[in-house]
């Protein structure tokens, strides 16, 4: 019999790319996805699939499916900050609440789950690079503390449902993930940099510029989650890129890889912007083997692709 799959959040950015590999590796794949921040065209390749079910649910409330299942991997949530900036409350819930009903359901089914935490539980980091030890530095009532703390009371929750009831669960800390999928207008700094420079508008720069970010390609990061579903580790594993940049380098390369005339101006800091973020990724090929393999410059190069053909797309329309 095949595995079966559940995927909170598979109409995401990541959660449609997951929903490619399970069915790929032969599972069946339930979706569930309410469309907050996420939209069914990312899915809409696979309806038709027998072994694809797109369910619409928000996993806040009480959830449940028929028969049974074998993984759960929870990924409902906003992820950008301007999403969880507008979506405050539902971005604390879903990591509250959502991740309570995902752990409950997999208690039912005896279902291993895997939990998608985030860098942003090391909040403005006093340690770099991040190690799985390290706890973090977040300001719980900023305005980001709406996503740092319910990423960091899911990874609380999961251990406890680890710890006294025995499920059997994986948590993944992700580092700033691109690539095809993404929302042109998500507000992420690749997604916001690729698409001034295709329509030449200004390249917006926050703060001078200094603060760093280490992003990995999306490939990478589902071959990541993965060997993690597949191994026997139950606490945290980094999986992101430790080809660390400053957002203003970052600013240059976009533009020298687009060929575009678009100029860098300089914005305001958004407040607790992390400084700095790379992950320590030892854990992750001691543990399961990954590194990353995809370089920034062939992922950028794909990631453009897909935004120029959506943008040519949208230009028709
Ligand atoms: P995304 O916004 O594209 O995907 C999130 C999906 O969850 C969307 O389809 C959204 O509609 C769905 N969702 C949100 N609330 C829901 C609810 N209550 N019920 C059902 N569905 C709901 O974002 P993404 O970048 O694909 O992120 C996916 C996951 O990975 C998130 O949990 C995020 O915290 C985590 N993550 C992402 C990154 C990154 O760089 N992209 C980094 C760290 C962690
Ligand atoms: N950023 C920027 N210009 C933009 C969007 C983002 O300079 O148009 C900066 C942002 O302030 C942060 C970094 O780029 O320092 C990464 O932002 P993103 O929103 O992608 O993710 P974060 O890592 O902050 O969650």
């Amino acid at each position: 019999m095949r595995p079966k799959t559940l995927i909170t959040g598979g109409a995401g950015f990541i959660g449609s790319h997951l929903c490619d590999r399970f069915l790929h590796e032969g599972h069946d794949v339930i979706c569930m996805d309410n469309f907050i921040t996420g939209r069914p065209d990312n899915v809409a390749h696979l309806i038709g699939d027998p072994r694809f079910r797109l369910i619409e649910h928000d996993v806040t409330n009480y959830t449940y499916v028929e028969g049974k299942l074998d993984y759960i991997l929870h990924f409902a949530s906003p992820a950008s900050p301007i999403d969880y900036l507008e979506l405050p409350i539902q971005t604390l819930k879903v990591g509250a609440l959502g991740t309570h009903k995902a752990l409950g359901l997999a208690k039912s089914k005896q279902a291993r789950l895997l939990l998608a935490s985030t860098s942003e539980v090391y909040g403005d980091p006093l340690e770099h690079p991040q190690t799985e030890s390290y706890w973090g530095n977040v300001n719980p009532i900023g305005i980001r503390g709406v996503y740092d703390e319910a990423k960091r009371f899911a990874e609380a929750m999961t251990m406890a449902y680890n710890r006294y009831h025995g499920v059997e669960t994986r948590i993944v800390r992700i580092f700033n993930t691109y690539g095809p999928r993404m929302r042109a207008n998500d507000g992420r700094v690749v997604s916001n940099f690729i698409n001034q420079a295709l329509r030449g508008d200004d390249i917006t720069v926050y703060g001078d510029g200094s603060q760093t970010r280490s992003f990995q390609y999306i490939d990478d990061l589902v071959e990541g989650v993965w060997r993690l579903l597949m191994s026997d580790e139950s606490e945290p594993v980094n999986i992101g890129n430790p080809d660390e940049t400053t957002i203003a380098e970052f600013a240059s390369e976009v533009v020298g890889l687009t060929g575009s005339g678009s100029k860098v101006v300089f914005e305001d800091l958004p407040k607790d912007d992390p400084q700095v973020r790379r992950p320590d990724i030892s854990k992750a090929k001691a543990v399961l083997g990954w590194e990353p393999v995809v370089k920034r410059q062939d992922g950028l190069q794909r990631t453009t692709e897909y935004f120029r053909r959506e943008l040519e797309g949208s230009l028709q329309d």
